[in-house]
């Protein structure tokens, strides 16, 4: 019997070591210690997803609701204290308002949206099937770590996937957490490991590791636009749920009920101190609508700044290198998702905590009607007929195609706005939540793919179509 050398034995190991973590069979592939799917390392979160998606494979559509049904009620169930840990570790946004955003995660379309399409006839039958693409890396936001994570679980498992999260830095802690947790109770179910796996100390280098890794199949972005341009350039089919600066257009129009309309630009502009992609950001008002607006806006508990108030907050919240009024100003995100009183008191006004809004008269160029500010103040810009709000709408939102909200009774002019932007997102006389199922028809997501034109995304958005075609008469009619 012929002698096997020290590194041939070595090899031998190593390709039973790699055959046993590709089929499965060797739980929690160096994760950290009493930690499920929790990784230092991209290289070992991708074997590990990998095992995880081929076990999820062999246990069938039945394990893929299960977990489903799992993570959702987890949600529900873990919605305060998730919220609190996430609102310790990011210190943005309002603690009040974190709950409901993992409530609403029972809302995400899962498997019972993914029904195969058959066709029959005289030359057999065929099924247009929605396959699943294998391993998914998913970026998630610092404005919703936990929400935006268990949101892609519902619609990606649902589909047949397995994740690799590589969440903001500032949320990563909480993310970790969630995995850990959401891991540990699949495991328990169906004895799936690492379905889902997170990078601990998430960084670019990790992202570019991930991004370009020849076993990752897809790439799902919730972010900004740095986000969104750098995993383009990766060239990896790619989900991107870009930024976005929303209008909320007040028409001149007696037949509105302003108090109602104030309360909706509070209800979706103010939540969570302004952090969501679709909330309204700035407010254009038509005609006789601009002062009916501001009285009722500050009727309904929003409070109105002064010119002065309204500066000495643009100081401190924008960076203007090239001096005030030149240039792009750049957002000083330590006041992203602040307070109303906190940023009141930059300009030494005492307000209630409990205010939910601030608001300011400026014109359209204003820095924050122009940038995604993601803060509670909202600027309120004059138009002088429709055609001139329309067209401050339009350039205020950038191109983005993200969210365009609009009061008003004409329907002509609803139809006339929703052509004219082009948003993903078109809100008819309701709080820009309403376009998300809350106080409107319809499901939720938390990553509305904008860039690439996916929309509110689904499990349908992390699927490939596959046909299966039987040839010859081998249907029953
Ligand atoms: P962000 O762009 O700073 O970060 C988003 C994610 O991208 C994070 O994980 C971050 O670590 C990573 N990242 C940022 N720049 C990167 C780069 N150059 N290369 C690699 N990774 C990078 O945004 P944020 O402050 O966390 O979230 C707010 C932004 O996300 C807003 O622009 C908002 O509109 C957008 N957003 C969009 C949606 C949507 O569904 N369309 C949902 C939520 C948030």
């Amino acid at each position: 019997m012929s002698q096997l050398s020290e590194s041939a034995i070595r090899d031998v190991v190593s390709q039973v070591l790699a055959q046993m973590q590709s089929l499965g069979t060797m739980p929690n592939i160096q994760t950290r210690p009493g930690k499920h799917g929790v990784f230092d390392d991209p290289e070992q979160a991708v074997a590990a997803a990998r095992s995880g998606f081929e076990q999820l494979q062999k246990k069938g559509w039945a394990a893929r609701i299960k977990i489903v049904e799992l993570v959702k009620q987890m949600c529900v169930d873990n919605a305060e204290r998730w919220g609190q840990i996430e609102f310790n570790e990011t210190k943005i946004g309002r603690l009040a308002h974190k709950p409901a955003k993992l409530q609403g995660v029972k809302n995400v379309l899962g498997p019972e949206y993914l029904t195969p399409q058959g066709m029959s006839g005289d030359f057999g039958i065929t099924m247009d099937e929605a396959a699943p693409w294998g391993v998914i890396v998913a970026i998630t936001p610092l404005t919703h770590s936990v929400p935006t994570i268990a949101g892609n679980i519902v619609n990606m498992v649902a589909a047949g996937n397995s994740i690799v999260f590589n969440p903001h830095p500032g949320g990563a802690a909480v993310a970790a957490l969630a995995i850990d947790e959401f891991n540990e109770a699949i495991k328990a179910e169906t004895g799936i490991s690492n379905l889902l796996c997170t990078i601990e100390k998430p960084s670019l280098d990790s992202f570019n590791a991930l991004c370009t890794h020849e076993d990752v199949n897809m790439l799902c972005i919730t972010g900004g636009p740095g986000v969104v341009d750098a995993a383009m350039k990766t060239g990896k089919r790619a989900i991107c749920a870009g930024p976005g600066n929303p209008p909320v257009l007040v028409d001149d129009c007696s037949a509105l009920d302003f108090d109602r309309v104030a309360r909706d630009i509070i209800t979706g502009g103010g939540f969570d101190n302004n952090l969501l992609c679709i909330g309204e950001k700035q407010i254009i008002a038509v005609g006789d609508s601009y002062q009916k607006t501001l009285a009722a806006m500050q009727r309904q508990g929003a409070v109105l700044l002064n010119a002065q108030q309204l500066e000495a907050i643009k100081k401190e919240v924008f960076d203007f290198k090239n001096g005030v009024g030149c240039g792009t100003p750049v957002l000083n995100r330590k006041w992203v998702g602040a307070n109303p009183d906190a940023l009141a008191k930059i300009a030494g006004l005492n307000i209630d905590a409990s205010v939910e809004m601030l608001i300011a008269e400026t014109d359209a160029n204003d820095p924050f009607v122009q940038e995604e500010q993601m803060m509670p103040l909202l600027p309120i810009v004059r138009a002088n007929d429709f055609s001139q709000g329309l067209s401050i709408a339009k350039q205020s939102e950038h191109g983005d195609k993200h969210s365009a909200m609009i009061h008003t009774m004409n329907v002509a002019r609803m139809t006339e706005m929703g052509r004219a932007m082009d948003t993903t997102i078109f809100v008819k006389n309701g709080p820009c939540v309403a376009g998300l199922g809350m106080g409107g028809e319809g499901f939720i997501s938390f990553s509305i793919a904008t860039t690439t034109g996916e929309g509110i995304t689904t499990p349908r958005t992390f699927t490939r179509y596959r046909r299966c075609t039987l040839v010859n008469n081998l249907n029953i009619v």
